[in-house]
């Protein structure tokens, strides 16, 4: 594979351990302060630091962002640090964030006008996985677009999507997202009601799995403490996938039902209570532990 020349912006817990991977893929990674902890980690991992964001980009054959919301994406990219006027025409820019589908579509119009190519790139799989090296992309924009991103998409994931045109793979996640409040509260709320009336949870877990309960959440993910090892309910809910992410990914999702007039009862009753979790100081914990909110105390 050809060695390429990629900006990084956003050394976060997703950005810095992906970083990695393109460096140990043979990339010449540039990355930029803001973090001192997040750049020393990235530098000590074979990164190359540069003095300011518009210094990285510069003669870039590559730009990924993996920053927090579609405020920041913007900002880094069209009105703050306009990295979109720093890098060449031929630099193909891959948003990894997870941002509302509007801003995706409108960043992607920002690079066309200006013969930039763009896509939405958003992921799935989590710390563990950006680690790995194992994460899902969802990829929205052209053909051509999808075509330039797989090979670098590829040395930090396993399986690469192209949903759609732009926009599309932020679509793709906001659904996934959703769908995984929904039947993670739905196994948290049986497994509740089976140990309310008598049920050992880890026999209850057992029986479901072989029925047509069946689900991600309860066969990888089991949100009552002790059931399964190795997964965040049997570590006090510490690491995985926060609360706070995961409503602010149902905020996503709301928005998109909302531009497509879509219904979603269940996916509004999941947003509910996972933000009733979030305002009773459980953010920083991890999503399963919703099941806390049907305990009896
Ligand atoms: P994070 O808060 O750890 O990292 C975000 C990074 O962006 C921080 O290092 C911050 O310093 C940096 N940043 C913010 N504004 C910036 C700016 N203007 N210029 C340069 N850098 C800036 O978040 P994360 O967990 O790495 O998540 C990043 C994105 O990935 C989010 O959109 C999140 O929803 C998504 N995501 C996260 C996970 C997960 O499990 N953490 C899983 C899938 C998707």
């Amino acid at each position: 594979m050809n060695m390429s020349k990629i900006a990084f912006v956003g050394l976060g817990n997703m950005g810095g351990p992906m970083a990695a991977n393109l460096v140990r893929a043979g990339h010449e990674v540039y990355v930029f302060y803001l973090s001192e902890a997040a750049l020393k980690q990235a530098v000590d991992a074979g990164a190359i630091a540069a003095p300011s964001a518009k210094e990285a980009a510069k003669g870039a054959d590559i730009m990924i962002t993996m920053l927090p919301a579609g405020i920041q994406v913007t900002s880094v990219l069209v009105t703050g640090d306009a990295l979109l006027d720093e890098i060449a025409k031929s630099c193909l820019v891959i948003d990894c964030s997870t941002i509302d589908a509007g801003s995706a579509r409108e960043l992607s119009k920002a690079a066309a006008d200006r013969g930039i190519e763009f896509v939405d790139a958003p992921v799935s799989g989590g710390t563990a996985g950006a680690a790995a090296g194992t994460l899902a992309f969802m990829v929205g924009g052209s053909t051509d677009g999808f075509a330039k991103a797989q090979p670098i998409l590829a040395c930090m994931g396993k399986n690469i999507f192209h949903a759609g045109d732009a926009g599309a793979g932020q679509v793709a996640k906001a659904c996934n997202n959703m769908l995984l409040a929904i039947h993670m509260a739905g196994t948290a709320e049986a497994l509740n009601m089976g140990v309310n009336n008598g049920l050992d949870p880890k026999v209850l877990s057992e029986i479901m799995l072989n029925s047509s309960g069946r689900n991600w959440s309860l066969e990888m993910y089991n949100p009552v403490p002790g059931v399964q090892k190795a997964v965040p309910s049997s570590n006090d809910y510490q690491g995985g996938f926060m609360i706070d992410l995961m409503c602010k990914d149902l905020g996503l999702a709301m928005d998109a039902s909302q531009a497509s007039r879509s219904p979603v009862p269940m996916g509004s009753a999941a947003r509910g209570l996972f933000n009733l979790h979030q305002s009773q100081g459980n953010g920083v914990l991890d999503f399963s532990s919703v099941y806390k909110l049907y305990q009896k105390r």
